[in-house]
């Protein structure tokens, strides 16, 4: 019994997107659904273990959506990771390695002080790549960061095993095989 499934009815699956053979999992059905939406708060929220965050730090651009309702939830700051090119100050940079290709995450370089305590999140892991370069940046800014939220999970993906191997514990809603 999926104890999320309510939640997992309310994604749909695009096939073919962005390119043939891949099952595209669209979060934007489920966050048209006020209650629902909600429930997926509350529930991410209810998912994070110990001390409550300084930061949460949302991933462009899904990630923002449900990064900046946790904050409001939690009482706390949002951290915004960009793609490059985006943020307007001083900021640091990390290339990560795409299926095909390569992708940029930047945040500001003042946006966490030494010692922040940071929970990432973004709106579905698959390989891991991109939760890893933001982990990677937030480390490199002195940030303590062991938790990564996600609604969705794709398990076959590995993503969730590479999180563990970097001593980051990656807490989903549902999973998709
Ligand atoms: P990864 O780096 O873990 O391989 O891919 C995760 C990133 O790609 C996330 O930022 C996520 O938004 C995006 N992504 C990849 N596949 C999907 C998908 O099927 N659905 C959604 N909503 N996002 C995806």
């Amino acid at each position: 019994m999926d104890e999320n499934g309510d939640l997992k009815d309310l994604i749909r699956t695009i096939p073919d997107h962005p390119k043939p053979g891949i099952m595209f999992r669209d979060i934007s059905t489920l966050m048209l659904e006020g209650g629902a939406f909600h429930e997926t708060i509350d529930r991410l929220a209810d998912l994070i273990e110990g001390e409550e965050p300084d930061l949460v730090a949302g991933i462009e651009a899904r990630g923002f959506v449900f990064a900046s309702a946790l904050a409001y939830r939690l009482r706390c700051g949002v951290l915004m990771m960009r793609k490059s090119g985006k943020l307007p100050g001083s900021r640091v940079s990390i290339e990560y390695a795409l299926e095909y290709g390569t992708d940029m995450l930047e945040m500001h370089d003042d946006a966490c002080g030494p010692g922040a305590k940071v929970v990432l999140v973004d709106d579905l892991l698959a390989t891991g790549g991109t939760a890893l370069a933001a982990v990677e940046l937030l480390r490199g800014r002195g940030a303590h960061v062991d938790q990564a939220l996600f609604v969705i999970d794709l398990p076959e993906l590995g993503g969730a095993a590479k999180l563990r191997e970097a001593d980051i514990a990656p807490l989903s809603l549902v999973a998709f095989e």
